[in-house]
């Protein structure tokens, strides 16, 4: 299916195999060519052009962005697909909503330095480049003034600062963006000053890359990751078993192999996975491709983003029937981003509960 489709668009790249030793589909070509065109996604899905309008006019606000192996994932002809649901600009976007703003969180303010962000006690979260794979229509960080809040600028002169300054910091985070979009070179230079560093106990990366384009776990990621002194711990972002298919599962048994911790962020969204079906297979399916659900978040209130959002009494009944269907450590922990708050603020079970016994 894959490769027909790539055939009928008359991209070259068809009939270079997506993985197998040697042959290795080269990621930055799927991130150059990405579809950025709402036209262009909906003729590649069958669909019709009344979205188009809608789409152009939300696309002007933050662009859009589905690279093709993603795309393949998608059911043609089905504008309700989940995973187009998650990249489709669609005129709501386009709307002024109550309550939903460009900095939902409060990251600006939470900024020790460009681009670094000490919220939590004994770890730091950095922000290292704007660009992405994908665009998420929901995506908290889609208004953040990335060009100035780079940590990754001047060889990470301000990180080591940073670091020199506050030994209590044990943890560093690399998000954005997306910091597997940085190349290995900007990624060992990183590395290098952790290493002189001791108190840095350990790595991690906040990355959608591997799952939207798994060709981005080659042999330069691999290499550079078996180079690291530190534990790294990488938490992927899946919202819907959908996204998980056969290169994504070799994707992830390579970085398991080179002793990489894998966890799942996932956001609670409208149309996309707000059923227990569907958190339930996301569970069960992470876990056979060797991830664990460690978050699943409550929409940020980030403008633009509403038509997102599930109810939060919704979201807790829901979150009972999940807790109900699967073992404890396939559950995700549900939380919402406060700003100010000490930690990511969980959220109740909405479990029905036994009477007491007598
Ligand atoms: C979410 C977040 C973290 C990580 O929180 P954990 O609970 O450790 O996963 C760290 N720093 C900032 C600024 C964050 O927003
Ligand atoms: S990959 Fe992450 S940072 Fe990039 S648009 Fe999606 S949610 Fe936002």
């Amino acid at each position: 299916m894959v490769l027909a489709f790539w055939r009928a668009t008359g991209d070259s790249a068809a009939m270079i195999p997506k993985t197998g030793p040697g042959r290795q589909r080269s990621w930055r070509d799927d991130m150059a060519g990405a579809i950025t065109d709402p036209k262009q996604l909906l003729a590649a899905l069958d669909l019709g052009r009344e979205w188009l309008e809608g789409a152009r006019a939300a696309a002007a606000l933050f662009p859009l962005r589905v690279p093709h192996p993603y795309l393949a994932r998608m059911r043609k002809g089905c504008v309700d697909d989940p995973l187009l649901r998650q990249v489709l600009p669609l005129y709501a976007e386009t709307c002024t909503v109550a309550g939903y703003g460009p900095d939902p969180v409060g990251d600006l303010r939470a900024q020790a330095a460009p681009g670094i962000l000490q919220k939590y006690d004994g770890r730091t979260l950095l922000t290292t480049t704007g660009a992405c794979a994908v665009h998420c229509r929901y995506c908290f960080r889609r208004h953040f003034p990335y060009a100035e809040a780079n940590a990754a600028r001047d060889g990470w002169k301000a990180v080591f600062e940073y670091l020199d300054r506050n030994p209590d910091v044990h943890e560093l985070i690399l998000s954005g963006g997306d910091p597997l979009t940085l190349g290995e070179d900007r990624l060992a230079q990183l590395v290098r000053g952790l290493s002189e560093r001791p108190q840095v106990r350990r790595l991690r990366l906040h990355t959608r890359l591997p799952i939207v384009i798994p060709a981005r776990v080659d042999d330069a990621l691999l290499a550079w990751i078996r180079s690291i002194p530190l534990p790294l711990v990488m938490v992927v972002h899946v919202n819907h078993a959908q996204e998980i298919d056969e290169a994504v599962c070799v994707a992830m048994q390579r970085l398991r192999a080179v002793g990489v911790t894998l966890l799942n962020q996932a956001v609670l969204l409208a149309g996309v996975n707000d059923s227990v079906t569907a958190q339930v297979q996301l569970s069960e399916t992470l876990f056979a491709a060797g991830i664990l659900p460690y978050y699943l978040h409550v929409l940020d209130p980030v403008a633009g983003a509403s038509h997102f959002a599930v109810p939060i009494e919704r979201a807790l009944a829901l979150f009972g029937d999940v807790e109900g269907s699967l073992p404890g450590y396939l559950v995700p922990r549900l939380v919402q981003e406060l700003a100010g708050a000490p930690a990511k603020v969980r959220l109740g079970s909405g479990m029905t509960l036994p009477n007491p016994v007598q």
